[in-house]
């Protein structure tokens, strides 16, 4: 089926024997049927066909997470037009820039904010504006005109064509459209799919946004690749997800959605006893979380690590050992390496530097920024992905942070993680950022800010005098902030931009 296209033919071919296998069970526990799935998905794709997308076309969407916006989707794979999602949370002058951009020929956002967003996207060239809500009404789905009764038509696709087209988090200037092709895409959701056991029996909760990496591609992709059925949840409860257990056999999460559950009353070894893997990634997963889960459930939680730009890049094992504080190996197809950041020579095991990685799933570049995509992809095919790490002599990898958090402080090299592993091990301390200042002497302070237990004591000077023998003075901070939390983006990641910004006076 959907002969010709390459992304759609392979995440249709599991299902096709089993049309009537359910896809996906509601809020309201109504079944969608893989049939029904891709039906609609379908009919999209002729919406988006008559509003005059053609292919290699940009579908931007903004709107609420839905089983239509996962149709939408695949219905822009079928038009063979690339996928856009946009951040619900982005207000409309960050959508100007992002159409402005990424120029797309269709937008879709919530009705609510079509009085707002229809002139912007009509004055910057947008041929169709439509409408999407969360209960999945609003014009996009007025089928009413099609023609039911031509056989649809796929739009043929190669595995080198452009699939999808997301903005990276963009923490640091401007935000950089990643294009991913269906190579990319596909390569990466079959490499997962046999790497943790996937199978037409499994049932995935679905709890993650659908603007993001991890929940339209690792979650959906999968799912699709592997006939499976999700669980579909509008976004993290966790009374709700307690409950799925029951029926469900797989969660992925970001890593606060395992430390909120690890709260849940109902939360043991007795109530996940139907599941057989827990994902965790977008964010690191703290080693005490890790701990706790396994000792509250007897599970151990499996960490992975991807990006944007690449997708899934490693993965603890399936089968064998799931270390705490590392994301596992490099998986199939993707080689990873550690590369000095000033020369980009491969440094030996254990020494920390720039994490590398190349494979299918390595994007294809940045829109519209040939520049940045020739600092950042090396001609030789590996993308210096800005994160730092190492890999241990069993060939496990750490990830110890982006190389733009590196402190410099007095000419000495600090990472922000290793400072924070040691304030997180002291008494009293629930987790820490680590962040560095503009300072007239140093270049750069090395600053913590402090999350401590409810009615601990602890001051800037208990925390100083504490560290005072646990690490070199370079790495101690000069100064302490005390907060109740940290700021955190909807994937769970710490945003020390918004710390810097915050105490930069
Ligand atoms: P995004 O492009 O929004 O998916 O963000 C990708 C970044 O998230 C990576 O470059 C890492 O810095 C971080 N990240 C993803 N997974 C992990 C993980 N398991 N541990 C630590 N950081 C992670």
């Amino acid at each position: 089926m959907y002969e010709g296209n390459y992304l759609a033919q392979h995440l249709r071919a599991a299902s096709v024997a089993q049309s009537e296998g359910v896809f996906a069970k509601m809020p309201d526990k109504s079944l969608v049927s893989y049939q029904a799935f891709f039906d609609g998905a379908q009919a999209f794709a002729q919406v988006l066909i008559s509003k005059g997308v053609k292919p290699n076309d940009r579908v931007a969407v903004q709107a609420d997470k839905s089983i239509e916006v996962l149709q939408l989707y695949i219905a822009t794979v079928l038009a063979g037009a690339v996928f856009l999602p946009l951040n619900t949370a982005y207000t409309p002058a960050e959508i100007s820039y992002f159409i402005e951009d990424a120029s797309p020929s269709l937008f879709v956002c919530d009705p609510k904010l079509y009085a707002q967003l229809e002139p912007i996207a009509k004055r910057l060239g947008v041929l169709a504006v439509e409408t999407l809500a969360a209960d999945g009404s609003g014009s996009i789905t007025d089928f009413s005109t099609l023609d039911r009764t031509e056989p649809f038509k796929v739009v043929p696709r190669d595995a080198s064509d452009l699939a999808a087209f997301l903005y990276t988090s963009g923490t640091t200037g401007r935000s950089k459209g990643a294009m991913l092709t269906h190579e990319n895409l596909w390569s990466n959701a079959s490499t997962l799919k046999d790497y943790w056991c996937f199978s037409d029996k499994d049932v995935l909760i679905h709890a993650l946004p659908v603007f993001h990496i991890h929940g339209l591609f690792v979650a959906l992709n999968i799912t699709l690749a592997a006939g499976s059925s999700l669980i579909f949840m509008p976004s993290f409860n966790a009374d709700q997800i307690v409950d799925a257990m029951s029926e469900a056999t797989v969660l992925m999460g970001v890593p606060t959605f395992y430390v909120r559950l690890l709260n849940h009353r109902y939360l043991s070894k007795h109530s996940v006893a139907n599941m057989r893997l827990f994902v965790s990634g977008s964010a690191p997963l703290l080693a005490e979380t890790h701990v706790k889960w396994q000792e509250k459930t007897g599970t151990a939680i499996l960490e992975r690590y991807g990006m944007t730009e690449t997708n899934m890049n490693t993965s603890n094992p399936y089968q064998g050992d799931r270390r705490p504080g590392t994301v596992g190996f490099p998986l199939p197809l993707v080689e990873v390496k550690i590369t000095d950041p000033v020369s980009g020579e491969t440094l030996p095991i254990g020494e920390v530097g720039s994490i590398e990685v190349r494979g299918p799933n390595v994007f294809k570049g940045y829109w519209k920024m040939p520049e940045k995509t020739k600092e950042e992809l090396r001609e030789n095919g590996f993308f210096i992905t800005g994160d730092l790490g190492m890999i241990d002599d069993q060939g496990y990898v750490s990830i110890i942070g982006r190389s733009k958090d590196l402190i410099i402080t007095g000419g000495y090299n600090v990472y922000p993680k290793e400072v924070e592993i040691v304030i997180d091990d002291l008494d009293g301390v629930v987790e820490s950022a680590v962040i560095g200042l503009a300072h007239s002497d140093f270049g750069e302070a090395v600053t913590a800010v402090i999350v401590v237990e409810p009615g601990v004591n602890l001051t800037e000077d208990t925390i100083k005098k504490a560290l005072s023998t646990s690490i070199a003075k370079f790495k101690q901070p000069k100064h302490v902030f005390i907060v109740d939390e940290l700021p955190r983006n909807t994937m769970g990641k710490v945003q020390k931009n918004v710390l810097r910004k915050a105490y930069s006076s």
